[in-house]
């Protein structure tokens, strides 16, 4: 396709790429959340019961990642936002932030008639993506998941990295549909994984279901150098997300 400008798939120099167009304002994925921002700057908006807002930048996997190397720095600021938050995760650094447990915070839900275990906190934006999809995910936009992930008791990233999943704040959707292509094996066998262009040619998922989450203050790791598709985390301020 037309839209494909990076033929040849070498991670490092995909990466300096897309930060390339990040700079210079031309990636698609940057544009949403500074507009999701300046709405948000202006005044409040609500929809389907819940604020407009986008995935909060410094909470981000990829704000803290640079060319593949972590900043301790900014990682532990974001943990510490989230463990402030949300409550520990059972390891020394975030207890001392927190006494009280994510995991203690755990509410079971329903997404899409699938039942999953998320942080309370974050119920209520979930519930907001579920009826906004409902709303306008039709026609060509409808998908139906069979099987959905949240809450995780064991870290799933190596070396320092803390996995979302940890603090109840991510959900999965149809691994075997929509895979890591960026992960270790045996994610990027899946054959979708070979198809060319937009990350969107690599997921199962419609635009209008992305979409749907990011305005809900959802960060998808789509957009991530993992290309972790199946991957959603709120990054939003959990405290404003019904008023
Ligand atoms: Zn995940």
């Amino acid at each position: 396709m037309a839209e494909d400008r990076t033929p040849t798939r070498t991670p490092r120099a995909l990466v300096a790429a897309a930060l390339g167009l990040v700079a210079l304002g031309f990636w698609d994925l940057g544009a949403e959340p500074s507009a999701l921002a300046k709405e948000h700057a202006s005044k409040a908006v609500f929809e389907y019961g819940c604020r407009v807002q986008g995935p909060q930048r410094f909470l981000e996997r990829r704000s803290f990642l640079d060319h593949g190397t972590l900043d301790l720095r900014k990682q532990s600021n974001a943990v510490r936002y989230l463990a402030e938050r949300y409550g520990n995760v059972d390891s020394e650094g975030t207890s001392r932030w927190n006494s009280k447990s994510a995991m203690s915070q755990a509410k079971g839900v329903r997404f899409m008639g699938l039942p999953l275990s998320v942080h309370a906190k974050i119920a209520p934006a979930l519930a907001c993506v579920e009826k906004r999809i409902i709303k306008t995910c039709t026609g060509g936009s409808r998908y139906t998941p069979r099987a959905v992930g949240g809450f995780r008791s064991a870290n799933t990233y190596r070396g320092a990295e803390v996995s979302n999943h940890l603090f109840g704040i991510a959900m999965d959707i149809d691994p075997d549909k929509n895979p890591c292509c960026g992960c270790v094996d045996p994610w990027p066998s899946n054959p979708i994984c070979k198809n060319a262009g937009p990350v969107y040619k690599r997921t199962a998922l419609p635009k209008c279901w992305i979409k749907a989450f990011e305005r809900s203050g959802f960060d998808w790791l789509g957009h991530d150098t993992l290309e972790d598709t199946m991957h959603f985390e709120f990054l939003g301020d959990p405290d404003k997300i019904t008023k």
